[in-house]
């Protein structure tokens, strides 16, 4: 008898132990789902910032090539006219368009620079009036070439 009272003991502990490892099977199987929940929203951040990206790539590749082709026909541009201007005057050019952060030459529009936006009084534009039609005149402000037209208030 008392070794059925101790078997049947076991065999409860058993079934307690049985059911205590059936519900914490639970509780991992709650949290793999919860991870796997997770998982396929980082997924599906993944693939949508993935489609982002190749949009925007196509963008920037897309404008690139539109700006190359820009730049191709400003060459081609500045060739035609580079070539009916005197190679001194290119050379001055070259130099007042490096010191002007890539703007060599600007139009006086009202008396203004328009490369500064600073405007001629007194002896700057004296010298202005006084000077003849083909002479070089820079700014005395940001000494870029100064471009005279019917619009220059002179
Ligand atoms: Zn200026």
């Amino acid at each position: 008898m008392k070794d059925v009272a101790a078997l049947e003991s076991e065999l409860a502990s058993l079934a307690k132990r049985l059911s205590d490892l059936e519900d914490q099977e639970l509780a991992v199987m709650e949290r793999v789902e919860t991870a796997e929940a997770v998982l396929a929203g980082i997924d599906a951040d993944r693939a949508s910032i993935a489609g982002e990206t190749a949009t925007l790539e196509a963008e920037r590749d897309e404008a690139a090539a539109g700006l190359a082709t820009e730049r191709d026909a400003a060459e081609r541009d500045r060739a035609v006219v580079s070539g009916g201007v005197p190679s001194d005057l290119l050379a001055l050019y070259e130099q007042r368009r490096v010191r002007g952060a890539g703007v060599g030459a600007a139009l006086l529009r009202q008396r203004t620079c328009s490369g500064c936006n600073m405007t001629l009084t007194g002896s700057d534009l004296d010298r202005v009036r006084r000077a003849a039609p083909d002479d070089v005149l820079l700014c005395p402000e940001c000494d870029r070439i100064l471009v005279r037209t019917d619009e220059s208030g002179i």
